[in-house]
């Protein structure tokens, strides 16, 4: 039922859409002071989905900053490393525990989307802050009336308008604030037919096994395994917030070779299995000729496709247009960038501009109302610029894991053996260990 009725006319700040990172964006104004906001999402509650697995210690950071980590933490499994293996051999961990004294969280953060979304739920409930859904934003226009020369008209579907001064856009991939503020949305280096060969799509899985594999998920790591052309990573679910209280459950990701056509949006148990047989790590192997403790996959609790595409908007502020009035749009999350999940950088990356975004907001908003005559503008640009920055340095990041991943597939073998020998040495260095780690806390960037 739509509970538009009593939403209000006027506000200073709308925040459109309360996904993960909407939620941080409310969580930022609160706690910046700013109480004159609302938050409105499509839907009538939350998707879900496990989708992103992991929170990287900048934004473990980030979060703490706005006190609003306690709550993830406490069900959220530490974990210390990222093994990357080629077949059964190793090659390469990012240790996170060598980042100790950068961070005051030295390990990447295991909890699935879903639960991250209702500890922050939990804490606008907490702090009085009240999400109104479903309310869907059409249109995102100027204001025709004299007096509100400064603010936009937000049409929803009902019909109804709120007046805002700032449209801060958290609507995903096909935001429609983007959309209605012209702000084109597009592949950072003209990539626009995003063909990554297997790794175009991307199967995900929440599975648990008929008898637990034999693999390096042990002790608080995840594995990231390599294979032809191919990758399968493989991550526990923290046992507060596993479908499953009596067995391991974990997420399966991997990529779907060329000639499998469109996954399906929804894969089946038999089909992950079939691409796990095919080239996944001997662990997970159902075949005994392959694995002598043979497994197979028992059961699924979610299961998805992702296909890989990369793409920024062309800036993450919109000012008010000269002669035409109309308030600040501002962009943030997969509203700004999208790219591969490879690595686990989007939701991060999207909660930290969010995050990063409460005081630029509060700064414009007290300056205004100064009218000191300075150009507070500036002031987004700048944030827009830095945080356009960190997103084609993440997209750069992901692009360069597919191209490794993808390359591999297509080597001459004793180039590769040699690539991956090179590897497997430098990757024996504490230093190696510790900067890759860095490169995915995101803490090089915040
Ligand atoms: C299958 C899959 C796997 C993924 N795996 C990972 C991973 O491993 N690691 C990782 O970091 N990321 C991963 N991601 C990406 C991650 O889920 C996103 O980066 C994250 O959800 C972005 O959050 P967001 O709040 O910006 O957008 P969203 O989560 O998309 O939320 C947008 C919200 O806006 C609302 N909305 C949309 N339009 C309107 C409108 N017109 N009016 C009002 N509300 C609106 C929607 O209902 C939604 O609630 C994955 C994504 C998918 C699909």
């Amino acid at each position: 039922m739509s509970q538009a009725l009593s939403l209000p006319e006027r506000t200073t700040v709308l925040i459109v859409g309360a996904g993960p990172v909407g939620m941080a964006a409310a969580l930022s104004l609160h706690h910046q002071g700013i109480r004159d906001f609302v938050v409105v999402d499509a839907i009538l509650a939350g998707e879900n989905t496990s989708r992103a697995m992991v929170i990287q210690a900048a934004t473990l950071e980030a979060l703490n900053n706005i006190g609003c980590l306690d709550g993830i933490l406490s069900i959220g499994v530490k974990v210390q490393e990222v093994g990357l293996h080629y077949g059964s051999s190793y090659l390469l961990t990012a240790d996170f525990s060598l980042l100790e004294g950068r961070t005051k969280f030295p390990f990447g953060l295991t909890i699935p989307q879903a639960k991250t979304e209702a500890k922050m739920l939990e804490k606008l409930t907490e702090l009085g802050i009240k999400v109104w859904r479903p309310i869907k934003v059409v249109s995102v226009k100027p204001s025709q009336q004299a007096a509100d020369q400064d603010c936009f008209d937000v049409r929803f579907d009902s019909g109804e308008v709120l007046k805002a001064k700032y449209v801060v856009g958290a609507d995903g991939v096909r935001s429609v604030v983007r959309e209605q503020a012209g702000i084109s949305y597009k592949d950072p280096h003209g990539d626009d037919n995003h063909d990554y060969g297997n790794l175009s799509q991307l199967v995900l899985g929440d599975v648990a096994f008929t008898s637990e594999p034999r693999i390096f998920t042990q002790g608080n790591k995840l594995s990231l395994t390599l294979s032809a052309g191919n990758m399968v990573l493989l991550a526990p679910f923290p046992p507060a917030a596993s479908p499953d209280a009596k067995r391991t459950v974990y997420r399966l990701a991997t990529s779907v070779p060329v000639e499998f056509g469109t996954a399906p949006s929804e894969p089946t148990i038999e089909y992950l299995q079939r691409l796990i047989d095919r080239h996944g790590p001997m662990e997970l192997s159902s075949n005994p000729a392959i694995n002598p403790h043979p497994t197979r996959i028992d059961k699924m609790y979610f299961s998805s496709r992702y296909k890989t595409r990369s793409a920024v908007a062309e800036s993450f502020f919109a000012p008010r247009k000269a002669g035409q009035g109309g308030g600040f749009t501002l962009l943030v999350g997969d509203a700004a960038h999208c790219h591969s999940p490879i690595g686990g950088q989007g939701m991060s990356l999207g909660i930290r501009d969010a995050i990063s975004l409460g005081p630029v907001l509060k700064a414009h908003i007290d300056s205004s109302a100064k009218n000191s005559g300075a150009n507070p503008d500036k002031m987004f640009e700048e944030w827009s610029a830095t945080r356009r920055d960190r997103a084609f340095n993440v997209v750069a990041l992901t692009k360069r894991a597919l191209g490794i991943f993808t390359a591999q597939g297509k080597m001459w073998p004793p180039f590769l053996f040699l690539m991956f020998s090179v590897l497997r040495f430098l990757g024996g260095f504490k230093f190696v260990k510790r900067n890759v780690a860095y490169r995915l806390s995101g803490l090089a960037e915040i």
